[in-house]
């Protein structure tokens, strides 16, 4: 009876159901998740929905992380209500997006995005298949053909307890295995971004990319280059913060993705292997602080990313004499100059990679008032946990680290001490020659000055 109501719920509008596929839907006995496993505000949001008469269901990356036994980090609904219904049912919500219209929910502390089901046929797109719109509207099952990949495309309802796969993503998600909807080669043109989800995706959940959803990418990579920088930098902070960070900056690479579209990128795996190490301790450290939900400063996060380039050019500009505070000044301007013009990266972090990165150099006055003056830099604990990094890294002793610990915790007479400790050791820290008298007495030909 049930069964039949909810069939009779999922049938299509007049003159659309040509084509039209049942699809499977499948019990509670089946797949075990409960309507207790979604976030207070996705249970309220379908329920307040569905009280006034529409569909609601929560569809997407949380039905798949919930079957795959994976908290989700935040829910999406989906809905045949138009956004403006939808805004009109809930008072802290506004409508968003031009492309593609939704609404944010805003419910105690969660957002949840409702999207209204996209169908009809795309014809907003450019001359290379790129969509410029989507906000044509349509039934669940033609939502279920426009989401990206077969485990994406599954609805929950939390009334029913069911799960509505059209797709044949619950096979898909058995299999691990990430399966774009319809051809793979036009749906990357419809939205390039796709390729880097894929990507992603695989490595986040530990799923292989489907032969078929993987061919196109090599050939297709050139089209991530005309998406908006913004959309981009969003993505790539994706995926360093996916909790595979590493993984995923490699698989990049093997999928051609990550030259000429990311310049950061570029410039973080170009070299060698062993060049990577201090990224890879980086890497390791950001993905365990995600697995332990601890939060991420992606300026820190920027920083580590860029540090090798900034550090190539600063030990070079020291090795020829210039003093560690304006060499590193110097090696963060170009850094910087080069990244701007490609990838623009937001002010509000690109300031606080700055700071931790003009800091390295302080490390390094260990005499006076200077440690002290440090202490107090609001930005002292970021480039300390830097310290950290490079010294695991062996760019610094560790001698270093555990000398401005102990500095750190230390009470006025055990300061006085390390202080006093600090002007007969030397850790070797500072790499550059304090003066640089003697290379202004020497003539490009080596031979001393005679008429000094
Ligand atoms: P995450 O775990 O990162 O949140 P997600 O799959 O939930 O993964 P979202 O960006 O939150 O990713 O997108 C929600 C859903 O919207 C996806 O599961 C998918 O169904 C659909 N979607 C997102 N981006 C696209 C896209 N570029 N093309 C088609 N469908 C998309
Ligand atoms: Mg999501």
């Amino acid at each position: 009876m049930i069964r039949k109501l909810f069939r009779k719920m999922l049938e299509l509008p007049a003159g659309l159901g040509k084509g039209r596929v049942r699809p499977r839907v499948i019990p509670l006995a089946q797949h075990g998740i409960r309507r207790e496993a979604l976030s207070r505000a996705a249970l309220k949001v379908t329920a307040r929905l569905q009280e006034e008469g529409f569909a609601a269901y929560v569809v997407g990356g949380a039905v798949r992380d919930l079957l795959l036994g994976v908290s989700p980090k935040d829910f999406d609904v989906a809905t045949n209500a138009t956004p403006e219904q939808v805004h009109h049912c809930f008072r802290r919500s506004r409508i968003i997006g031009r492309r593609f219209r939704i609404v944010h929910v805003m419910m105690g502390p969660e957002t949840i995005e409702v999207t209204t089901f996209r169908g009809g046929s795309i014809n907003d797109t450019n001359e290379t298949g790129r969509i410029m719109a989507d906000n044509s509207y349509g039934t669940q099952e033609e939502d279920a053909h426009r989401r990206d990949f077969t485990v994406n495309a599954l609805f929950y309802d939390p009334k029913n307890e069911t799960i509505i796969d059209y797709q044949h993503g619950v096979k898909d998600l058995q299999a691990r295995r990430l399966v774009m909807i319809g051809q793979p080669a036009r749906r990357y043109q419809e939205d390039p971004v796709r390729m880097l989800r894929a990507v992603r995706l695989a490595a986040k959940l530990g799923f292989e990319i489907d032969a078929h959803t993987q061919k196109p990418i090599r050939a297709h990579a050139h089209l991530l280059r005309r998406e908006p920088a913004a959309r981009l930098f969003d993505e790539m902070l994706k995926l360093l913060m996916s909790g595979h960070a590493y993984a995923c900056l490699l698989k990049l690479r093997d999928e051609g993705l990550s030259h000429g579209v990311f310049p950061l990128l570029d410039a973080v795996l170009g070299g060698e292997d062993d060049d990577h190490r201090f990224l890879k301790l980086a890497l390791a450290s950001t993905d365990a602080r995600m697995r332990e939900d601890k939060p991420i400063s992606v300026g820190f996060l920027l920083a580590t990313l860029l540090w090798r380039q900034v550090n190539q050019h600063w030990q070079a500009l020291m090795s020829e004499g210039e003093r560690p505070l304006p060499a590193l000044l110097h090696a963060i301007g170009e850094v910087e100059s080069e990244q701007d013009e490609t990838l623009a990266i937001p002010r509000r972090y690109s300031v606080t990679m700055r700071e931790i990165w003009t800091l390295q150099s302080r490390f390094d006055s260990r005499i006076g008032q200077r440690p002290y003056r440090f202490l107090e830099q609001p930005r002292f604990r970021a480039a300390f946990d830097f310290l950290v990094l490079r010294a695991e890294a062996g760019e610094v002793p560790r001698a270093l680290v555990d000398w401005w610990a102990a500095f750190q915790h230390g009470d006025t007479e055990e300061r006085e001490a390390l202080l006093e400790q600090a002007k007969t050791s030397d850790l070797g820290e500072t790499r550059a020659p304090r003066k640089r008298r003697p290379r202004r007495r020497r003539k490009p030909g080596g031979a001393p000055e005679s008429d000094a």
